[in-house]
């Protein structure tokens, strides 16, 4: 059977086979660690300490702040040095603070693990999500619990996990899917009973076949369950994408998952809840890619939240040669940064250094209108009319070309001959329309 796929859509160098057979490393808890409050969607959590304070591993050091958030909490022991305000590699500032390791890993006593999903209701588990900091694990970051808690008149019936990984270069969740299928499966079925669903998909691209044999070990037979192979092609993995191929529903233009009746996580924020459900402890660490032709030793490395990057970089041997550019992320929608102080957050998934002779390109030229933009853009929008409104600052135009729903994927940009940043463009006009919006009420 053909594994299931899009329209559209590209095959970049994909890059996996530098980590994708290496074993996932513990990175010992760094001196010090930076905990942004906005690493996630929505409402920056609010700082429940000051400096000076004490704090131990797993203590709430944020709260959410209303619905669409999620609290923070701290990843090592040790003493509060500041509370104040740092940048972020999408370019936001956000207050963090900022925790010196005493060494002690010294666990917060009130910590207590809620147990058997089996055992608590779904309304519970919802709570227990926000509680444990959840927030996609894939990138985006938006507060799972929200996706728990449809509007009304929606229902969900499937929930998708996803295990796609189409950004190049990154194996984090292929990973976690091969040494911890259990984890992800038992998440998922903790997540099927705070939607009340009676479907659960893991849908992975048919690169990782080590990772469906296991998923499909550990599901076991469950007839609730099941593992949807998916074509290796970039973007499978952005959620309307996937639920059109796992499962043949359209979101509609506008439209939300829940639209269709489904729900998408990233498998290793399944991994994540059911780590919770366990042990009791939140979210505090993640599986981080560290990889590219620029660094020495590409590895998979398990990592505390607030770790510098710069240290990841350093387990890995640093840097093979001058690097060309440092992406947090993978290459197609992660941004470069310029200084290595950046903390890992919770949707941290990759670090990519490309070498110098990697990222040089030429200068951006007229486009010749030879249509390749067109015939990958996965939302079959126009991407060089949309460009040129961009350009012109005919956001009117703009928008009645579906501008909106373009999910900024890269595909257009990576194959036109012309190296016109056509994402970069639509980008930037997008937060123009969202801005006009906002000011008109
Ligand atoms: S227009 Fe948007 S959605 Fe379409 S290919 Fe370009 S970045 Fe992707
Ligand atoms: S790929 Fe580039 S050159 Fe070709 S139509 Fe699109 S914008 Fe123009």
């Amino acid at each position: 059977m053909r594994p299931k796929t899009f329209r559209g859509g590209i095959h970049p160098q994909y890059g996996k086979e530098m980590t994708c057979h290496l074993g996932i490393e513990t990175l010992p808890a760094p001196e010090q660690v930076v905990l942004p409050m906005a690493q996630h969607a929505g409402a920056p959590a609010e700082p429940l300490v000051k400096a000076g304070d004490t704090v131990d591993l797993g203590q709430k050091i944020g709260e959410a702040k209303g619905f669409v958030s999620v609290p923070v909490h701290a990843s090592i022991s040790g003493k509060v040095l500041s509370v104040g305000p740092v940048s972020l590699p999408n370019g936001n500032v956000s207050v963090a603070v900022t925790i010196e390791n005493d060494g002690e890993d010294r666990v917060f006593p009130e910590l207590k693990a809620p147990g058997d999903y089996r055992q608590l209701t779904p309304e519970r588990l919802r709570e227990l999500m926000r509680e444990a900091g959840l927030a996609g694990m894939g990138g985006a970051s938006f507060p799972t619990h929200v996706k728990y808690n449809p509007p009304e008149g929606k229902r969900i019936d499937t929930v998708v996990l996803n295990g796609a990984e189409c950004e190049p270069f990154l194996t984090c969740d292929h990973r976690l899917m091969v040494e911890d299928a259990e984890k992800v499966v038992t998440g998922l079925k903790a997540l099927m009973r705070a939607g009340g669903a009676e479907k659960g998909i893991i849908a992975v691209e048919v690169n990782k076949a080590d990772a469906i044999k296991a998923l499909e070990k550990a599901i076991a037979g469950d007839p609730q369950l099941s593992v949807a192979p998916l074509a290796t092609k970039y973007p499978q993995g952005e959620e309307k994408m996937i639920i059109r191929a796992a499962l043949g529903r359209i979101v509609p233009s506008g439209g939300l998952p829940i639209d269709v009746g489904v729900v998408v996580n990233n498998v290793a924020t399944a991994a994540a809840f059911a780590d919770y459900l366990a042990t009791g402890m939140p979210l505090i660490s993640r599986v981080v890619t560290v990889t590219g032709r620029g660094v020495k030793q590409p590895k998979n490395l398990l990592v505390r939240l607030g770790t510098p990057i710069q240290k990841l970089l350093e387990a890995c041997g640093g840097f093979a040669e001058e690097p060309g550019k440092v992406i947090v992320g993978g290459p197609m929608t992660g941004p470069a940064v310029y200084h290595l102080d950046f903390p890992v957050v919770k949707g941290t998934s990759g670090i990519l250094v490309q070498s110098r002779a990697e990222v040089a390109g030429g200068e951006s030229m007229a486009c010749i209108r030879c249509g390749r933009c067109v015939k990958v853009c996965p939302y079959s929008l126009l991407p060089n009319f949309l460009a040129e409104f961009a350009e012109q600052g005919n956001l009117d135009q703009a928008e009645a070309y579906g501008i909106m729903d373009c999910r900024e994927c890269g595909c257009c940009t990576f194959v036109c001959p012309s190296r016109r940043p056509l994402m970069q463009l639509i980008r930037n006009a997008k937060g123009k329309i969202l801005a006009r919006r906002r000011k008109s009420g």
